[in-house]
């Protein structure tokens, strides 16, 4: 099973292995740089080397890259939409460079132009950075948001929309978070809601496609349209329904990875971790 932790790469990119290895993770996910900033140092082939060196002697099987938060495909100004293609263009670069095959980005915020409009970005954006990225080995996955402000992804129509509007479409993977998608009024949290949600997810989107899971409770309620992570078990969604995800032979290949709220010694994450590992009765 993959199931880890979003660990960070402070002090380098090699760090983010020995955190996840201290975490006993068999999946991370990973910023390729620093989140907040469109500026990046290159990688050095030192760095490369000893991310590349401790990843194979780690018992980490999938690592997975986040995009930073400043990219945004949708926008309606076209000067921000191509500098965020461009970002995440350099991103992928990373990636490909650090052999991480799947990078998550949000589909982006619409602002000010609507929904429709939003989409249209997003595909146009999509397309131009496939061509660009073609043969890197590194897809791009999108994940479901909880449709807070005018962010897209909060229903899978949106991202079956994006999937059928691009020309590359085995490049374009998926992303659930368990807390996006409750907020967004997609109820998770029973064995009956549990199902509905993962078929129609399969209906609209395709489980084939689906690379990642990100495990988040949710501070905030059902449809309450707010993205704010709580612990696993502590918030609304509740035990119950991690304990479907955790036990779901479909996921096998997919990678489970918490964003919980951190504190500096991880110990939160060995929290969660083992709180998940516990569920697993398969
Ligand atoms: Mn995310
Ligand atoms: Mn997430
Ligand atoms: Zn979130």
């Amino acid at each position: 099973m993959l199931l880890g932790a979003h660990v960070s790469i402070a002090g380098g990119m090699d760090k983010a292995i020995e955190r996840g290895t201290f975490l006993s993770c068999t999946a991370i996910q990973l910023f390729t740089k620093n989140s907040n900033q469109w500026h990046s140092k290159p990688l050095t082939d030192d760095e490369v080397v000893r991310f590349k060196t401790l990843r194979n002697e780690s018992s980490i099987k999938l690592i997975i890259a986040h995009d930073s938060y400043l990219i945004n495909l949708a926008s309606g100004n076209s000067e921000l939409r191509e500098k965020s293609a461009n970002a995440l263009i350099g991103e992928m670069d990373r990636c490909r460079i650090l052999e991480i095959p799947y990078i998550v980005i949000h589909p982006g915020a619409h602002l000010e132009i609507g929904e429709d409009e939003g989409i249209k970005n997003i595909i146009n954006s999509l397309d131009i950075i496939c061509v660009k990225t073609d043969g890197w080995g590194v897809d791009i996955a999108l994940e479901t948001t909880a449709g807070q402000g005018t962010n897209i992804g909060y229903r899978f129509e949106h991202l079956n929309r994006i999937i059928a509007g691009v020309k590359y479409t085995d490049r374009i993977k998926t992303c659930i978070d368990t807390c996006h998608i409750f907020a967004a009024g997609y109820d998770i949290s029973t064995a009956e809601g549990y199902e509905k949600v993962i078929n129609e997810f399969n209906k609209l989107v395709g489980l084939d496609r689906l690379v990642c899971i990100h495990l988040n409770d949710s501070k905030k309620g059902l449809d309450s349209r707010v993205d704010r992570h709580e612990h696993i078990g502590k918030g609304c969604i509740g035990k119950e329904g991690f304990r479907f995800i955790m036990n779901d032979k479909r996921f096998y290949n997919v990678a489970r990875i918490i964003e919980t709220p951190k504190g500096k010694e991880m110990m939160e994450d060995k929290l969660n971790l083992t709180c998940l590992r516990k569920m697993i009765v398969i």
